[in-house]
C-alpha cells in the first residue's frame, strides 16, 4: 500500500475508479478506519476534482451488506461457502451444462464494472474464454456501441474514438451528453465544470442540444431543446447546410479520407426546414449552428449517452464524425483528437479491432456487433425453446435486471434458467436469481490502473494506485479469482489453463512497451509510475493520423455501406415525414445525477438520503393536459410495462417528452440491500422496450420511448 505515515494515521493516493473521470484522492486512514476522502491537488489530471460519490467509497468498503465469502443457494436459502466449494460448484454447474446443451447453452453478461476494474480488463478472459459460447452480451449495448463501431468502420479500431480537445476548442457543440453531472463518458474530463468555464473564458462557446435542460445545459452558452430520436436529422442538416454554404475544409486530411461524396449524397435533401420539422429547432437556428461550428477556428461536436442509445444511434455518431471531417476539425487540435495512452491496447497483443455481422443471433438472426449480441436479446435467447437455447448464464459485475430494457421480461428469464454464477459483491436484483454468487474484493482494497479510461482521456496521463486498505480476510481479487476459475474449468474439460501474469507484471509490460516505455525520453514502467502516485502528465492530446489509423489502408473510411445504407433509408423516412400530430403519447428519456452510478451505487446512504430523485419529470403544459400537479402520482405505460412513480412538474423538460432516471427499483424480492431496498424507486427499464433499438447496431434504444402517461 503507498502510504505516508502522520501520527498514527496513513496518508495514501489513489485514483477513484467508480466513473470514466479517474479522479485522484487523497484517503486519509487511521488502522482501519477511513478517515477522509478528498481531492488530490496534486493529481495533475483531475486539479482537486471529486465528486460526492468518492465518498461513497467509504460506505462501499464498510457496507455490512456487502458479500466477503461466496454463498450458494441450498433450499432456496443463501448459504456462506468455502471458495473451494464455490468455484467447484460454479464450475460443475456450467460444465453439465455445456456437456449437456453444448456449448451455446451458456450465455455470459458482463456489467458496466467490467472496464473500471483493471483485474477483470487482465483477467476474466482466462475464464470466459474457455466457455466457448457467441452468446455473449454486455453493457456496451446499452451504451456506447454505435460509438464504438464507428471507431471501428472509420478508423480501423473499437477504442479508435476521437475525443473533444476542450481544453482548445473555441466552439463545442454537445449533444445528448451532460458531462457536469456525469463527469464526462468517452470523453475522461475530470474538473469539467472549470474546462467549461475556461473555454468560455477564451471567448469560446458552448452549445448543448438535449431535450432536457441539464445541468450542462444550465452552463452553456445556448441550449436547444430537440425531440428525443432526432439528432441524425439535425446533424444531417448541419452538414448540408455548411456543403451549401461551400464552408468545407477537410484541409490535410483530404488525401487519407475516402467515400466522402458518396457520404454526403446519401444524406442530400435534408435540408434545415426538413429537419426542423422533427426535431423541434427552428431552421433559422440550425443553419445558424451549422455556419457558426463552420466558421469557428477550433470546433469540436460530440455526443454521448442521448445520442447512442436512440433509434438512430449509430447515424449520429457517424454523422458527428463527418461534422468534425469536414470542417477541418477531425484529428485537428481544439477539435477532436485520438489519445496516445501509455499502455496502448490497441497495439495490444490479441486486441480485437472490431467486427460485424460474422454470425446471427439464433432466435431473431440479429447480428454479432464487435463479438457480441445486443444485450436487447438476452431474454428471448434464454426464453424461446429450441437447440442453442442459453440454459446458464455467468453474469460479471452487472445488473441487467435494472439496466437493460424490458427488465421485468429479463427477471423472468433469469429465474427460468438451469443454472446461474454470479460474481458481484451484492446480491442484487440479478445477482438473486443466481445459484452461487462470488464476490471479489472491494474497490479500495486492490490495486488499479485505468487501462480503458485514459485511452478517452482529454490528456493523455498514466497514474497507478496502489491499494489503500488491506484486503479482508477470505477475499479473492478479481484476477485471481478468474484464474481459480480458469484453473477448475480447464481441468473439467481436460486442458490446461493458459499461463497467466499478474497484472502488475502486464501492466510493466505494457508501459514499457508502450510510446512512453524504455525507447522513450520518458521512460515509463511501474516502478516511475509507483514513484509518482498523484499521476504523470503525458501532453495534451496531438494530430496522429494517418499513422494512427489502424486500419490497413491507413485511409479514413467515411461512407461505410452498413451505415449508408441505412441513412438512404432514415432519409427516405424524413423526407416522407408529416408535420407530427398532436399524440396522446410522450417520449421517454433517462437522466443522470451525480450522486447516482447506474445502479450501484444505491446502497451508500450519504448517496441516495434527502429529496426522491426517481421522479418522472414533466413540462408545466403536458402536466396541466393530464391534470398532474407537483407531487402527484403518474401511472406510466409503454409497451412493455406500467409502473407508478411521483412527478415533478418542470420547465426543464421539453413539452411532450418525460424523463425518469434509470437504475432505480429495488423493492425486488430478496434483494440484500437495506437502504437501497428502503429507498427503491422504480426502474425505468420496466418501461423500456426490448425491441426498440438502433436501427444499425442494436444498441438498446431506452431514449424516445413512447409512453402514455395517467394520474394514478
Ligand atoms: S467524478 Fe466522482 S465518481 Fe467519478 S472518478 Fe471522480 S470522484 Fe470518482
Amino acid at each position: 500500500m503507498s502510504e505516508l505515515q502522520t501520527q498514527g494515521t496513513a496518508v495514501h493516493r489513489r485514483a477513484c475508479h467508480l466513473c470514466e473521470a479517474i479522479c485522484g484522492l487523497v484517503i486519509e486512514t487511521r488502522g482501519a478506519e477511513i478517515v477522509s476522502i478528498r481531492g488530490d491537488e496534486q493529481d495533475p489530471f483531475s486539479r482537486g476534482h471529486i465528486c460526492p460519490k468518492a465518498l461513497g467509497l467509504k460506505d462501499i468498503h464498510e457496507d455490512p451488506d456487502r458479500l466477503r465469502k461466496p454463498v450458494k443457494k441450498v433450499d432456496g436459502q443463501w448459504v456462506e461457502t468455502s471458495w473451494e466449494d464455490a468455484i467447484e460448484t460454479a464450475c460443475e454447474g456450467l460444465f453439465q451444462v455445456q456437456k449437456t446443451h453444448g456449448s451455446q447453452a451458456i450465455g455470459v453478461y458482463q456489467g458496466n464494472p467490467n472496464v473500471h476494474n483493471w483485474g477483470l480488463m487482465t483477467h476474466a478472459a482466462n475464464f470466459l474464454g474457455l466457455i466457448k459460447t457467441k452468446n455473449r452480451f454486455s453493457a456496451t449495448s446499452v451504451d456506447q456501441l454505435p460509438l464504438q463501431l464507428m471507431g471501428y468502420w472509420m478508423y480501423g479500431h473499437q477504442l479508435l474514438i476521437p475525443i473533444p480537445d476542450i481544453d482548445h476548442t473555441d466552439y463545442f457543440l454537445m449533444l445528448g451528453a451532460n458531462p457536469i453531472a456525469s463527469n464526462g463518458s468517452l470523453m475522461t474530463v475530470p474538473d469539467v465544470a472549470k474546462r467549461i468555464k475556461a473555454l468560455q473564458a477564451r471567448g469560446g462557446k458552448l452549445i448543448v442540444i438535449d431535450p432536457r435542460r441539464t445541468e450542462t445545459a444550465d452552463v452553456a452558452d445556448h441550449h436547444h431543446f430537440i425531440q428525443p430520436g432526432t439528432d441524425a436529422a439535425f446533424l444531417f442538416a448541419l452538414i448540408n447546410t455548411i456543403v451549401e454554404a461551400k464552408a468545407t475544409r477537410l484541409g490535410r486530411l483530404e488525401e487519407f479520407t475516402q467515400g466522402l461524396q458518396e457520404a454526403l449524397d446519401s444524406i442530400a435533401g435534408i435540408t434545415a426546414e426538413v429537419a426542423s420539422k422533427v426535431c423541434g429547432i427552428s431552421a433559422d437556428q440550425i443553419r445558424a449552428i451549422a455556419l457558426d461550428f463552420a466558421r469557428a477556428e477550433k470546433a469540436v461536436c460530440y455526443g454521448r449517452m442521448g445520442t447512442c442509445t436512440q433509434r438512430h444511434g449509430t447515424l449520429c455518431q457517424w454523422a458527428m464524425q463527418l461534422l468534425n471531417l469536414i470542417t477541418g476539425n477531425l484529428d485537428s487540435v481544439g477539435g477532436a483528437l485520438v489519445t496516445q495512452p501509455a499502455v496502448d491496447l490497441l497495439n495490444a497483443p490479441g486486441n480485437k479491432p472490431g467486427s460485424y455481422g460474422r454470425w446471427a443471433s439464433r432466435v431473431g438472426q440479429k447480428s454479432e456487433v464487435l463479438g457480441e449480441f445486443p444485450s436487447s436479446l438476452m431474454a428471448e435467447e434464454i426464453l424461446t425453446e429450441g437447440e442453442g437455447k442459453i440454459q446458464a448464464m455467468v453474469t460479471v459485475a452487472g445488473n441487467p435486471v435494472l439496466s437493460t430494457p424490458n427488465g421485468q421480461k429479463l427477471d423472468q428469464a433469469l429465474e427460468s434458467l438451469k443454472f446461474m454464477v454470479s460474481i458481484d459483491l451484492y446480491i442484487n436484483e440479478t445477482s438473486r436469481h443466481a445459484d452461487v454468487i462470488l464476490p471479489t474484493s472491494g474497490p479500495l482494497e486492490h490495486d488499479h490502473y485505468d487501462l480503458i479510461f485514459n485511452i478517452f482521456g482529454v490528456r493523455n496521463q498514466a497514474k497507478y494506485s496502489a491499494a489503500t486498505m488491506p484486503r479482508q480476510e477470505g477475499l479473492l481479487h478479481d484476477w485471481e479469482l478468474f484464474n481459480k476459475l480458469a484453473a477448475c474449468y480447464s481441468a473439467k474439460l481436460g486442458t490446461a489453463p493458459k499461463p497467466s501474469f499478474p497484472p502488475q507484471m502486464v501492466l510493466d509490460m505494457g508501459l514499457q512497451m508502450g510510446p512512453y516505455g524504455a525507447q522513450s525520453t520518458v521512460g515509463l514502467s511501474l516502478e516511475k509510475l509507483k514513484a509518482h502516485p498523484e499521476g504523470i502528465d503525458l501532453g495534451p492530446l496531438k494530430p496522429s493520423f494517418p499513422a494512427r489509423l489502424m486500419n490497413e489502408s491507413k485511409i479514413i473510411q467515411a461512407a461505410p455501406e452498413v451505415v449508408v445504407t441505412a441513412a438512404k433509408a432514415y432519409v427516405a423516412e424524413l423526407l416522407q415525414a408529416v408535420p407530427p400530430m398532436p399524440s396522446p403519447t410522450l417520449s421517454l428519456i433517462g437522466r443522470r445525477h451525480v450522486r447516482s452510478n447506474n445502479s450501484w451505487m444505491h446502497n451508500s446512504l450519504r448517496l441516495v438520503k434527502g429529496k426522491n430523485r426517481c421522479t418522472l419529470w414533466i413540462h408545466p403544459a403536458d402536466a396541466q393536459a393530464l391534470g398532474l400537479k407537483e407531487g402527484d402520482s403518474a401511472q406510466v405505460q409503454s409497451r412493455v410495462g406500467r409502473l407508478t412513480v411521483p412527478v415533478e412538474v418542470t420547465d426543464g423538460i421539453m413539452p411532450g417528452v418525460v424523463s425518469l432516471p434509470h437504475g432505480w427499483g429495488h423493492a425486488r424480492a430478496g434483494v440484500k440491500q437495506r437502504v437501497a431496498v428502503e429507498h427503491a424507486g422504480v426502474s425505468a427499464n420496466d418501461l423500456t422496450d426490448d425491441l426498440y433499438v438502433d436501427v444499425v447496431s442494436g444498441n438498446a434504444a431506452v431514449n424516445g420511448v413512447s409512453v402514455t402517461v395517467s394520474k394514478g
